[in-house]
């Protein structure tokens, strides 16, 4: 049978097709050097030859700032109104596989006790369009959670690249079929090969389940290995904004005493303010218990509330930490 074939030089086409009917076009572009996920409007903005863009593609559907209300300060009490959320079409072309499962993560905390519908519209109206892993460095992990660059979840198009610059289209779910469909004009047919996939090699000392195990166990909590290993973390909470399934958000009213706005913020539980009380007790007083934290969400909470993953293994922590705090070297620590 004949491969869905889209063409390098149909990638314009398709660009143009997305944004012509009032769609957004994300895709991994240079930016001060870097290569990022941003809105694109032509194919030449495009890079192709990259292993993961520096941010993750959660921003297009959790925003790092949004307004979600507006109110008023009346003489009988507030009127506060909530702000609808736009919904168009938003396209991330080039995710990579591991960062595609990360969605389900974001939706288990979006929709666990209060379905946000800021998180759940923009959801509904996002295509993500995966390319298999044909390069990786030495930060990438993803087979020591479990996914590969084979893993297709979470995925609505999983595309593999061919030597020629061509990709060979699988529509994993009804929502690509229909985006194949919207925009059949860009896809052919026909018959290719796929490059060789890398898959970044398994970290033989970590085991999952140790690690999970270990961290339920109250009478580690507060073992000194926290200090010992976190002790270099600044608490700048880089890792935790280009995390895919980090999450946390804060709640503000800016304006001025009589109307103004309600925002939701990116948080990060790195930062010595997040659980900070009015009191000026800090339950998380030092750096260590922050970074516990954020250790525990990835292998003990998640895993322990949701069937989807806390970390998967993208590497971005690492890539991004100005003091090179490895989150592998903690799981290794963890799995002795
Ligand atoms: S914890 Fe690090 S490796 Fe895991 S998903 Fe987040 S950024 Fe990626
Ligand atoms: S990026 Fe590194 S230094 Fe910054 S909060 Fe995370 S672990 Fe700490």
């Amino acid at each position: 049978m004949a491969d869905r074939i889209l063409k390098k030089e149909n990638l314009g086409k398709l660009v143009a097709s997305v944004n012509d009917k009032g769609g957004r076009f994300i895709a991994p572009s240079l930016d001060a050097r870097q290569v990022v996920f941003k809105d694109v409007t032509k194919a030449e903005e495009i890079v192709t030859d990259y292993i993961l863009a520096r941010n993750s593609y959660k921003e297009y559907v959790f925003p790092q700032t949004e307004v979600v209300a507006d109110f008023t300060v009346e003489k009988h009490g507030v009127d506060l109104k909530s702000r609808e959320v736009e919904a168009r079409e938003t396209v991330v072309f080039g995710a990579r596989p591991c960062e595609a499962t990360s969605l389900s993560s974001l939706r288990a905390i979006f929709t666990w006790d209060y379905i946000d519908e800021f998180y759940t519209k923009r959801e509904a109206t996002l295509v993500v369009i995966t390319v298999a892993c044909t390069k990786a460095d030495e930060a990438c992990f993803c087979t020591t959670v479990d996914l590969s660059p084979e893993t297709r979840a979470g995925s609505d198009l999983y595309l593999l690249e061919t030597e020629s610059g061509d990709y060979i289209v699988e529509a994993m779910t009804d929502k690509g079929r229909a985006f194949v469909e919207r925009h059949k004009d860009a896809f052919s047919e026909g018959a290719a090969k796929a490059k060789t996939l890398v898959m970044p090699e398994r970290i033989g000392t970590i085991d999952l389940e140790k690690v999970s195990a270990r961290l339920k166990d109250k009478g580690h909590y507060d073992d000194q290995v926290w200090a010992r290993l976190t002790r270099k973390c600044i608490g700048c909470g880089a890792c935790t904004f280009v995390c895919p399934t980090c999450h946390c958000f804060d709640i503000t009213d800016e304006g001025t005493a009589f109307a103004g706005e309600r925002r939701k913020n990116w948080d990060a539980c790195q930062y010595d303010t997040f659980t900070l009380h009015a009191s000026g007790h800090n339950p998380r007083h030092y750096q260590y218990q922050r970074w516990r934290n954020r250790f525990m969400c990835k292998f003990n909470f998640y895993p322990g509330k949701f069937a989807s993953k806390g970390c998967v293994g993208c590497g971005r922590c690492i890539r991004v930490c100005p003091v090179r705090l490895d989150i592998t070297e903690v799981m290794e620590e963890f799995s002795r």
